[in-house]
Order: C-alpha cells, then structure tokens, then sequence
C-alpha cells in the first residue's frame, strides 16, 4: 500500500511509521556513537549498556526485575523476536493462541515454526471498543497449546487491555502452564489515561511471559529496527540459540543511542502520546465526517472505521480504489483475519502523520460524501 502510495500521489495513512523523528538528543547519539567507533558486532546478547537499560525500564514502570546478561536479549526489532521466539519454543503441530485480528507477522512466524494458530476473536462492544470473550478465550486452549500470543496496545484495534482482561489471559495460561509472549511495542502510546498494563506484572506471569517491544513505536524510529525480549533465564536462552543464527546481531551504535534515550522514555512518550491523541481525535473527526464511523481507540498509531455507510461492504475493495477516488491510502483490516467474515467493512488508518498532513487527508476524505 506504501507503494500505491507513492505511485498515486495519495495521502499514505497506510503503513505505520511516524513521518516526523524522535528526540534530537538520540539522533545525536547515534551519530557520536558512528563517530566514536562502535560500528563492529556487539555482543549476540545485545550491548550490555542497553540490557542494563532495559532492565531497568521494567523494574521502573512495571516492577518486573530481570538480570540484565541472562533475562533480556537485543533483537534485530520486535519482528526477530517475535520470529526467534515461535520458533525456539514451537514444535510441529504445537498450538498458539493469538487474538484475532492479529499483526501479519505473527501468523507468518507460527508457519515458519510448523505451528498451528488457534485465533481467539476480538469484537466491537457497544461503544465500538474492541474486546476479548473469556470463554472464547478458555475454550481455544487445548492439551496442545504451547504459546499464547497476546499484543496490547493492540494493533490494529487501538484496544489496551486492561488488568481484568489480562486476568483471563493470565488464569488460562497458569491452568494449562502455557508460555504467553506479550508483544508490547506501543507500550507508551496509550491516551486518555489508560494505562499500560504488562502481561508480565500479573501474580504468576512473571516467570511465564516473554515481554518484547522495541525502540521504533517509542522514538518514532521504525527504521531502526532495534528490539528487545525479556523473560525468565530459561526461555530466553533457548530463543538466543536461535536468533544467533537469524542474525547473531545488528546496528551497534543504535543500541548505544537508544540505551543512552531509554531513561527517558517517559518524558519524551508524554509528549508523543499527547500529540498522537490529538491527531487520533482529528482524524476520528474527519472519518465520521466522510461517512466511516470510526471504532474506539485508546492506544497505537491506528484507528479503525466502518465502510457500509458509503455503501460499501468490502474494505479490500474499497482501499484498492480510495486513492483512485480521492488520494488516500488505507489498509483493509481484512488482511489481519485468516476469515474476515463479519469484520470485510473494517479498514485501518494510521495517524501517526504531521497536523497538515492529516488536515490534507480530511480535506480529501470529505470528497466520499
Ligand atoms: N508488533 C506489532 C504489533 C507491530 O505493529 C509491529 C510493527 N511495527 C511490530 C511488532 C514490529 O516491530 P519492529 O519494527 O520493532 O520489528
Ligand atoms: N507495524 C506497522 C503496521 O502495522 C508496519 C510494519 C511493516 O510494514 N512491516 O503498519
């Protein structure tokens, strides 16, 4: 869609990435560190100064403690540790819970891995938040579940589960000892108040949780690619085995700016996260305006309408022709389905674009009515 994009002319609310960059103070550092000669391998693990500085990231906002050398690993993004993670820890034929919709990596993965997704569906309530059913939930794991998968802040909802959610998912994976893996990559992007809470926080999901986010969504650096797991000794050990071989590792002096940045987090993702509230609530607008209703959203970059208003019950079709009719691009939420039956009208928007540029796609947008 990012090439359509380009090749059209149209506004690209496709795609998620930031069209604006992160603190000057991490972009320098990256810069010093190139300068001052940290361009060789760092160590497999990661630089030691980011472990240290991860860890303490967790202890700080979530107060999960981890050892820096044998509970945190460095990944090339959280899409390596996703990838690692399913397959050091799934066997052929071994289930894994994820909730549907889901990111297209994670399907992607539990393939590469000879797994089998068993996909748990998140529905609009009233209110147009989506949420998850417990029994749904109960009833997807089996004797042969090894790994449940669980994304919050939730892409492409905009859900941030909340601790009596996390509570299901927790019950269910002590009652079947399944291994859960919290992908938690928007972890600092949640607005009106709504907290972030861990999977890993919960009583008992501490040793059961592999936690992976990523430096990307909380910088605006998507490119960067630089990504990081923590969890119990054990676990991370057997996906270190792996990932040594994906990729051993990448971009030293990357690890060194976002370790330097990492302390920081909070204030900078405050300022971020107001800003991206802002911009969600403009678009919202500007949706409900042309005719998409659009669903709730207390977290990510991405907001989710309705199509059947214009007539339309068909979100594939519908963005393959929106920048034909008016210059934008969206991405059908379709493609997170493996069945979209009962969600083909639901399309997503990114907002994580400059004021004028969304001010540009509104103006566009109202061009459907
Ligand atoms: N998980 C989710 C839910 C995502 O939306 C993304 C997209 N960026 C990723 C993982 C991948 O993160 P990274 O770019 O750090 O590999
Ligand atoms: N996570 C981003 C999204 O969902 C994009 C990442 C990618 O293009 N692989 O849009």
């Amino acid at each position: 869609m990012t090439a359509l994009a380009e090749r059209t002319g149209a506004v690209n609310l496709g795609q998620g990435f930031p069209d604006f960059d992160g603190p000057p103070d991490l972009l320098r550092h990256a810069k010093d560190m190139i300068d001052a000669g940290h361009n060789q391998y760092p160590p497999l693990t990661g630089v030691p100064r980011l472990r240290t500085a991860v860890a303490e990231q967790r202890a700080r906002r979530h107060g999960t403690v981890y050892d820096p050398d044998r509970e945190v690993l460095v990944t090339a993004g959280a899409t390596e540790a996703l990838a690692a993670t399913l397959l050091a820890l799934c066997e052929p034929g071994d289930e894994v819970v994820v909730f549907e919709p889901y990111y297209d990596a994670y399907r992607a993965g539990i393939e590469l891995a000879r797994a089998r997704c068993r996909t748990v569906r998140l529905r609009p309530d009233a209110t147009g938040r989506f949420r998850m059913d417990p029994d749904e939930l109960a009833a997807a794991v089996t004797p042969r579940t090894r790994l449940l998968l669980l994304n919050s802040p939730h892409n492409p909802t905009g859900t941030v589960f909340d601790r009596a959610e996390l509570a299901h998912v927790a019950a269910v994976c002590l009652r079947d000892d399944v291994i859960a893996v919290a992908d938690e990559v928007y972890e600092y992007l949640t607005y009106d108040g709504v907290p972030h809470v861990s999977l890993a926080e919960l009583p008992g999901m501490r040793d059961r949780t592999l936690v992976i986010s990523s430096a990307g969504k909380t910088f605006n650096v998507t490119g960067w690619k630089v990504g990081w797991l923590c969890g119990p000794a054990g676990l991370v050990e057997q996906v270190r085995a792996v990932k040594q071989y994906l990729t051993f590792a990448s971009g030293t002096p990357l690890q060194h700016a976002v370790a330097h940045a990492l302390p920081t987090a909070e204030h900078w993702a405050r300022g971020l996260a107001a800003t991206l509230a802002q911009n969600r609530d403009r678009l919202a607008a500007a949706l409900a305006e042309a005719g998409l209703p659009p669903y709730r959203c207390a977290g990510t970059y991405f907001l989710q309408a309705d199509t059947r208003q214009l007539g339309e019950a068909d979100g594939v079709r519908f963005c393959e022709q929106l920048p034909h009719r008016v210059g934008v691009v969206a991405i059908p939420s379709a493609v997170f389905y493996d069945d979209p039956a009962g969600a083909s009208h639901v399309v997503r928007f990114a907002f994580c674009k400059q004021p004028p540029v969304l001010a540009e796609a509104a103006r566009r947008l109202a061009g459907l009515r």
